[in-house]
C-alpha cells in the first residue's frame, strides 16, 4: 500500500467534534494499510480572528510577527488532530512546517515553497505513525524565519508533500462535494464537475474560486500530481483535477465536454483611476514602475481618452484591495512629476470570470456572456480576456446576480438536487 496525502481545511476542523470526525476519517485510511500524511489548516475562522486581533493591536503589524502569530493556528489543529488519533488507538506525530522540511523563500505572508525535505516525515512513517503537518507555513532558507504561504496555503502544503513523498495523488477534503460550476454558496444550482483540467482550474483559482489555492494547482501541474477535491462530510466521489479533463472519456462524452468549465467571482480587488494623464510617451511606464517598486501585483489595466480633455488619458487598473492604500500613496508621490489631475479609488467592485478551454474553438462566447450580464441589469466597468477566460468588473453589490445570470446563460445549472454546503462560514 502506498502513501496517502490528505488535507483538511479549517471548515472541516471547526470544533472538537469535527476534529474527532476528521481523526476517524484519517484512521480509516490507516486501517486500510496506507501510510498517511495529513496537512491541516487552522480551526474554523481562527486565522481571520488572529488577523483581527493583530489589527486591533497594531494598524500595520510587522510581517515577521504576523507570520509567527498566524502559524499558531495550524499548530493548534495539528496537535488536536494527533491527540484525537491516539485516542482511537493509533499513534500520530505532528510537525510544524519547518519540522516537516517545508523550505520557502523569505517573503513573509506569501512565501513560495522552494524545496521539501521530508526526512522526519519518512522516519515517523517508518515507525508506524500517522503524520500530521501544520499547513500554510514553512521556514525560509535564507533568513531561517518562519513564513506563511498566503491565505488558503494549506492546499499547497498538501500538494508539495504529495510531490515530495511520491504519492499517486493528493486528497483535498473540504466543506463542499468538489469543484462546482460556480460557488455553491451563491449558485445553489451549480453542478459538480467530475473532472477539470489543470489549465481550467488554474484560471478558476486565479479568478477567485477559493476552493483551491492557486499555487497548489501550479504545483500539481508542475509535478503532475492529480488532486481529488472532495467533502470531509460525505463519502461521495469529488472532482479530479487532472492534466486533460477529457482524456479516457468515451468519445461521445468527449464530444459533449462542456465549452465552459465554470463562473468564478472575486470580491477582493479594488480599482484605481489616474485621471487626466498627459497623453505623452512614457507616462504609463512611470506610473506602473512606481507600482512595481511598491511590490504591487496588478490585474486588469485600461487606458481611455480622458473625460476631462482629449489631450489627456485616464488610466484605470485593478489590484488586491489589501494593497490599495500602498498604491494610492505611491501614485500620490508622482502627481507633480507627471501632472495628472486626480486619483480615484473604488473598492466596491467585483470581478466575474467565465472560464472554459472550449472558448478557443467556439465563437460568440463573449457576446453571450455580455448579453447575460446586461439582461441582469448589470453595467460592465472593465473587460479583460485570456485564451480561455473572459473577466468583467462590475459593482460589488451586483456580483451574485451577474454570476447567476452567466451560469444560466451557458446552461450550467444542474437539474438534480441542489449543491450541499456542509460547513464553513464563507468568510
Ligand atoms: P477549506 O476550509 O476546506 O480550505 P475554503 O473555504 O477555503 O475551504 O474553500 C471551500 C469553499 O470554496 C466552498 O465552501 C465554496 O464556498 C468556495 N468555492 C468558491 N468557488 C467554488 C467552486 N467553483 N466550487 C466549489 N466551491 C467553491
Ligand atoms: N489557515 C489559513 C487561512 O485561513 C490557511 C488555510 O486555510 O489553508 O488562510
Ligand atoms: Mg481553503
Amino acid at each position: 500500500m502506498g502513501i496517502v496525502v490528505q488535507k483538511y481545511g479549517g471548515s472541516s476542523l471547526a470544533d472538537a467534534s469535527s476534529v474527532k470526525r476528521v481523526a476517524r476519517r484519517i484512521v480509516e485510511s490507516r486501517r486500510q494499510g496506507h501510510d498517511v500524511v495529513v496537512a491541516v489548516s487552522a480551526m474554523g475562522d481562527s486565522t481571520d480572528e488572529l488577523l483581527d486581533l493583530a489589527n486591533e493591536v497594531s494598524p500595520l503589524p510587522p510581517a515577521r510577527e504576523l507570520d509567527m502569530l498566524l502559524t499558531a493556528g495550524e499548530r493548534i489543529s495539528m496537535a488536536l488532530v494527533a491527540m484525537a488519533i491516539s485516542d482511537l488507538g493509533f499513534t500520530a506525530r505532528s510537525f510544524t512546517g519547518s519540522q516537516a522540511g517545508v523550505i520557502t523563500d523569505s517573503v513573509h505572508g506569501r512565501a513560495k515553497i522552494i524545496d521539501v525535505t521530508p526526512g522526519r516525515i519518512s522516519t515517523a512513517l517508518d515507525e508506524g505513525h500517522v503524520v500530521i503537518v501544520a499547513g500554510f507555513q514553512g521556514v525560509s532558507q535564507d533568513t531561517k524565519e518562519i513564513t506563511t504561504l498566503g491565505r488558503g496555503g494549506t492546499d499547497t502544503t498538501a500538494v508539495a508533500l504529495a510531490a515530495a513523498l511520491h504519492a499517486d495523488h493528493c486528497e483535498i477534503y473540504t466543506d463542499v462535494d468538489g469543484v462546482f460550476t460556480a460557488d455553491p454558496r451563491i449558485v445553489p444550482s451549480a453542478r459538480k464537475l467530475d473532472r477539470v483540467s489543470y489549465e481550467e482550474m488554474l484560471e478558476l483559482a486565479a479568478c477567485g474560486a477559493k476552493i483551491l489555492h492557486l499555487r497548489c494547482v501550479e504545483y500539481a501541474r508542475r509535478y503532475d500530481i492529480p488532486i481529488h477535491v472532495r467533502s470531509s462530510f460525505s463519502q461521495l466521489e469529488g472532482t479530479w483535477v487532472v492534466p486533460d479533463a477529457a482524456a479516457d472519456l468515451p468519445e461521445a462524452e468527449d464530444m459533449e465536454q462542456a465549452i465552459i468549465a465554470g463562473v468564478a467571482h472575486d470580491r477582493s480587488e479594488a480599482k484605481i483611476t489616474v485621471v487626466g494623464v498627459p497623453d505623452k510617451v512614457g507616462e504609463a511606464a512611470r506610473i506602473f514602475e512606481a507600482l512595481a517598486d511598491a511590490q504591487i501585483n496588478l490585474d486588469m489595466i485600461v487606458q481611455n481618452i480622458s473625460a476631462a480633455a482629449t489631450s489627456l488619458t485616464d488610466i484605470s487598473f485593478t489590484l488586491p484591495r489589501a494593497d490599495g492604500q500602498t498604491a494610492m500613496k505611491a501614485l500620490a508621490g508622482l502627481r507633480d512629476e507627471i501632472g495628472f489631475a486626480s486619483l480615484l479609488y473604488d473598492d466596491k467592485i467585483g470581478k466575474i470570470s467565465l472560464i472554459g478551454a472550449g472558448m478557443r474553438s467556439h465563437p460568440g462566447v463573449s457576446a453571450k456572456f455580455f448579453s447575460a450580464i446586461a439582461a441582469a441589469g448589470v453595467n460592465i466597468q472593465m473587460i479583460s480576456t485570456s485564451e480561455i477566460r473572459i473577466s468583467v468588473i462590475v459593482d460589488e453589490g451586483l456580483v451574485d446576480a451577474a454570476v447567476a445570470a452567466a451560469h444560466s446563460a451557458f446552461d450550467l445549472d444542474s437539474d438534480e438536487v441542489e449543491a450541499v454546503v456542509y460547513g464553513g462560514s464563507g468568510r
